[in-house]
């Protein structure tokens, strides 16, 4: 399945105040053995004297790290590990497959059982629209790519070389190879990386509360921004874009909801042009939402669809050594049938209010901006005097204090700037979800102390 899910985003200031206590430093002592791995999305330890958390072992919602710490993994992974750390039924699944085969391509009109039966499946379970096929990648990153080279191949086959351009949003994110990174829209990304590349274009973040003029309603926010969509289409030339690429909630931006009538109007002015809409659902796909997919969710009719996952141009020469791996296959075939069995949708449901309304009573907090979510997906914002303009001082680190709380307190969450996300596993239990509750309002409490203090 680690085709199908993945996450992270903005560079992260954090990492010092992440591992900043002693106790949970890795050590000589303890197996470190210095900095020779250039991690990802990690902003300072490798090349300092900050050790990094090292996690050794899972069980169901919680992992430990080395010293034996356990904490509760309020971000399931990097946001997916739905079924939690370590399912006995898929380590099974693995475990059969690697005995029978683990490895066969599937190039060259070869495959394997477990990639035919998961695209099979995937195909049943999509029903927001009608889809033809399945392609695997090995990551979120290689999908976005591949939708790429998908639309430009598909434009080239019908004769329209012209309309290769691609239309995303600021605040996306969806990954960081060179195209993935050029969709994105976090600055992070393309600084000092020569990006993004010439044929991306982006558009408007739809972020309500930070975005709206005043006095300007859900709805109306929505339609100056399908406006300024449709505006720069017709700018550029509607016969040079190919595409639009969205995630239905955005996660690595800082879990942004859609507002109301967004998709629904954006999807008039990219049919009206004849650009193809591609939802990126690495994030929101398998549940998180309380939909099987965010397109259900939001009556989105993409074109694509990138889950993390013939003609007179030949043969679509693009794919991966292990596009549709035999064992990530078959471990995500029982996945899936996990979900059947267990109804983990339905079980997203009953957990996911006491969740939502759990954390979102602590907006009141004096450095809370705006808390927001749906599903087992939540962000918070720290800002001061509640004000989207009022951001505290940088060098501060808020999001990184909150994230040392958290830690501190045995709750790993992901920082990203003054924006903290959570995304739970999927299969928590109503005492987990207090856990997460309740340590989420110490930490916030912790914080607003500290912030008094430098204030
Ligand atoms: N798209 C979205 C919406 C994501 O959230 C992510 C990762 O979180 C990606 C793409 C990239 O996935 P990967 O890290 O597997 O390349």
């Amino acid at each position: 399945a680690g085709s199908l899910q993945g996450g992270h985003s903005l560079s992260e200031p954090s990492a010092r105040h992440y591992s900043s206590e002693p106790s949970l430093q890795a050590t000589e002592e303890n197996g470190f053995k210095g900095h020779s791995m250039l991690a990802p999305f990690t902003a300072g330890w490798q090349s300092t004297d900050v050790h990094p958390l090292v996690i050794e072992r899972s069980e169901g919602s919680y992992v430990y790290d080395s010293n034996g710490k356990k904490y509760i993994d309020a971000l399931a992974g990097l946001w997916c590990t739905a079924l939690g750390g370590n399912e006995p039924r898929l380590v099974k699944a693995a475990t059969e497959q690697l005995n029978k085969l683990p490895f066969y391509h599937s190039f060259w009109n070869r495959t394997t059982k477990p990639s035919l039966d998961l695209a099979n499946d995937i195909l049943s379970m999509f029903t927001a629209r009608e889809m033809g096929k399945v392609f695997f990648t090995n990551s979120g990153s290689e999908a976005n790519d591949s939708q790429v080279k998908l639309v430009w191949y598909y434009n080239n086959a019908l004769g329209r070389p012209d309309k290769k351009k691609f239309i995303a949003r600021s605040k996306s994110y969806h990954g960081s190879t060179l195209i993935a990174a050029s969709l994105s829209g976090l600055p992070a990304l393309h600084q000092k990386f020569d990006l993004p590349a010439p044929f991306v274009l982006h558009t408007d973040c739809p972020h309500y509360w930070r975005f709206r003029l005043p006095d300007e309603t859900e709805e109306e926010f929505s339609t100056r921004l399908a406006n300024n969509l449709e505006n720069l289409v017709l700018k550029e030339g509607p016969e040079t874009i190919a595409a639009f690429i969205a995630e239905p909630v955005m996660g690595a931006g800082g879990v942004i909801l859609p507002p109301k009538t967004y998709f629904e109007k954006i999807q008039a002015v990219l049919k009206k042009y004849d650009i193809l809409l591609i939802a990126d659902e690495v994030i929101t796909a398998f549940g998180r939402l309380g939909t099987m997919f965010g397109c259900d969710m939001y009556n989105i009719k993409p074109d694509l669809v990138s889950i993390a996952k013939s003609n007179k141009l030949g043969s679509f020469a693009h794919g991966f050594t292990y596009s549709g791996h035999p064992v990530s296959c078959a471990v995500a075939v029982e996945t899936l049938k996990i979900y059947k069995e267990r109804n983990i949708v339905e079980h997203v449901n009953k957990i996911a209010p006491r969740f939502q309304e759990g954390i979102k009573a602590f907006s009141g907090s004096p450095i809370v901006g705006e808390i927001r979510g749906l599903g087992l997906i939540l962000g918070t914002e720290f800002v001061d005097n509640k004000s989207p303009n009022d951001p505290f001082p940088a060098e501060w680190g808020v999001g990184s204090i909150f994230g040392a709380e958290c830690e501190k307190r045995g709750m790993l969450i992901r920082v990203a700037g003054d924006s903290i996300m959570l995304s739970p596993p999927l299969i928590m239990t109503p005492n987990e979800v207090e856990e997460i509750i309740s340590k989420f309002g110490d930490a916030l409490k912790a914080t607003e102390e500290r912030i008094v203090e430098l204030k």
